[in-house]
């Protein structure tokens, strides 16, 4: 057979050589050592937690080397395309700062010297490769129709034995050249397929920097290179591209592990280099007592969106999705307390083999810590910004009052032991909402939350004598030792011990006289520091609430 004749039959338009993209791809110019690594989406969907996480790993082990993170997009499944996908792979790197050296920067312009960065601009480049290994012999057209390929499944499977094109059942690969001529004349549509040289009883060594060596059986079957409308298969883009983008690691969810030994015979075949390999463990989290996989239908915060809408820093899931990485994150935590979770050094091979367990508690708590940790001033910016999207009657009030709601969110921050109230933005409005008048207001002539125990009689008593003592420029020690001395005068006792030792003697204990004050400026019986919200309140808003007829 004249291969070369054959290669330009199939392929006739193409006249660059592989060699023409080795020359026009050189090797990167990076010092020892810096990796070189993608984040390659298809964009058929909108951005998922495992995606965010497989590109937050390549970006940092690549920068941490000082090596490049490019961004490429696989859109070869056109069938599968969805609109606006593209876009939002974008936003999303963005908004969790993932910053990428190359690659497309929107759906149709990119940066970088070893593009083009999207797959289906790539036609002529794997057509090149692939009109090569037609004149090596290596690869060959197959006129085999569905319905064809689903008759030998049958057969094989009644046969149990391997399914798929290989062996005797690859029908094609021996196909003579007055054949293929004979079929392609009668516009029969085909597939491009690698002849495989793999001998399933021959076992190949996959090394993986997760998984650490794991050997697979060689892979015996022609898989398919183009399809019929000639778009390569993910198998052959993959080789092509991760070889002239000079990958040097190949980081992508474990799903693709078992596909190994194929790549690894194509990367050979084509005369590449294989790039290191490192899987992640698919994400899961615990339903009950069993290990599952995060499922898009069942599990919100699969979605990236979810962590958007409901409010939470990015930089939280950020930090969680770093701290689900290596194992010792927690202690580098500790030991680095300022320090951007990014400058913590990631190490492929410390990661869990068993799977990342995903805990949406775990998330909550560092996303607390993290909140309490920012200045007031942030907490503002950040929860406007927030607003703004996604609650705009909020936004209103807080750019409206932004002073007042700087000083509430100052209440018990910027101290030792800051508060830990706020796990995400859409937790924020229940725990400030009374400080505004008009919400108050609402809320109060929809009915009070006095405490049940004490009369209504009570409750006036308590908030006259006290409006009387009150002085706004009081500190909190004595602010708290007027509290103490109107509860012990009204016969409330000062504390629990000495409540529980004669309970007859009292009505109550000082709490309840805090909390009569507490729901009097803000209908909750649960707020902040009482003294610091009176202070952040005002003088004049704090009478009026307090003198108000709550009848
Ligand atoms: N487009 C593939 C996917 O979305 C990328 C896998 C890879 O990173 O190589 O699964």
């Amino acid at each position: 057979m004249d291969y070369t004749k054959l290669a330009d039959l199939l392929l006739p338009s193409i006249d660059k050589t592989p060699e023409y993209y080795s020359n026009l791809y050189p090797e990167r110019n990076l010092k020892q050592g810096a990796m070189v690594t993608r984040y390659a989406p298809s964009p058929t969907g909108f951005q998922h937690l495992g995606g965010v996480f497989a590109a937050l790993i390549s970006e940092r082990v690549a920068h941490q080397s000082e090596g490049i993170f490019y961004f490429r997009v696989e859109d070869t499944d056109k069938k599968r395309e969805v609109v606006g996908a593209i876009e939002d792979s974008i936003t999303t790197l963005r908004d969790f700062g993932i910053f990428f050296d190359e690659g497309m920067v929107d759906s149709n312009s990119e940066k970088g010297a070893y593009g083009p960065y999207k797959q289906s601009d790539r036609m002529e480049i794997y057509h090149a490769f692939v009109k090569d290994l037609i004149k090596k012999g290596l690869a060959y057209p197959c006129f085999c129709t569905e319905e064809e390929l689903n008759a030998t499944r049958e057969i094989q499977q009644e046969q149990k034995i391997n399914t798929g094109y290989h062996g005797k059942w690859a029908i094609h690969r021996n196909a003579t050249f007055d054949e293929i001529t004979d079929n392609l004349a009668k516009g029969k549509p085909f597939v491009i397929r690698l002849k495989s040289p793999g001998d399933p009883n021959k076992r190949v060594i996959c090394n993986d920097l997760i998984k650490g060596d794991i050997s697979m059986p060689e892979n015996d079957q022609d898989i398919v290179l183009l399809k019929t409308n000639g778009l390569p298969t993910y198998h052959l883009a993959h080789a092509v591209d991760d070889h002239l983008m000079r990958t040097t690691h190949v980081i992508r969810g474990e799903e693709w592990f078992s596909s190994l030994p194929i790549h690894l015979q194509l990367f050979e075949m084509l005369g590449f280099t294989a790039p290191k390999y490192a899987h992640i463990p698919t994400i899961m989290k615990m339903d009950g007592t069993s290990k599952r996989k995060l499922s898009k239908r069942k599990d919100p915060e699969i979605r990236v969106d979810y962590y958007k809408t409901e409010g939470y820093p990015l930089i939280s899931v950020t930090e969680y999705l770093v701290n689900l990485v290596n194992s010792n994150f927690q202690e580098w935590r500790s030991a680095n307390v300022d320090e951007p979770c990014t400058n913590f050094n990631i190490i492929l091979e410390n990661m869990s083999k068993s799977g990342a367990l995903f805990d949406i508690l775990k998330l909550n708590d560092m996303s607390k810590d993290i909140i309490a940790a920012m200045s007031a001033g942030t907490v503002y910016d950040l929860y406007l910004a927030w607003a703004k999207e996604n609650d705009t009657a909020t936004s209103d009030i807080l750019t409206k009052h932004e002073d007042y709601a700087k000083q509430i969110f100052n209440i018990e921050r910027e101290n030792e032991k800051p508060r830990k109230d706020f796990v995400k933005w859409l937790d924020v409005k229940e725990h400030i909402e009374y400080f505004f008048d008009d919400f108050y207001k609402n809320s109060i002539s929809a009915g009070t939350n006095f405490p049940e125990q004490i009369t209504m009689e009570d409750v006036k008593i308590i908030l006259r004598d006290y409006i009387a003592i009150y002085n706004h420029c009081d500190d909190a020690d004595t602010w708290f030792s007027r509290v103490k001395e109107l509860s012990e005068k009204l016969g409330y006792a000062k504390n629990g011990r000495v409540y529980k030792k004669n309970p007859e003697l009292y009505k109550g204990l000082i709490s309840d006289v805090a909390t009569v004050i507490r729901v009097a400026l803000t209908n909750r019986t649960q707020t902040q520091d009482l003294y610091e919200v009176m202070q952040v309140m005002g003088e004049k808003r704090v009478i009026e609430r307090l003198s108000q007829d709550f009848l």
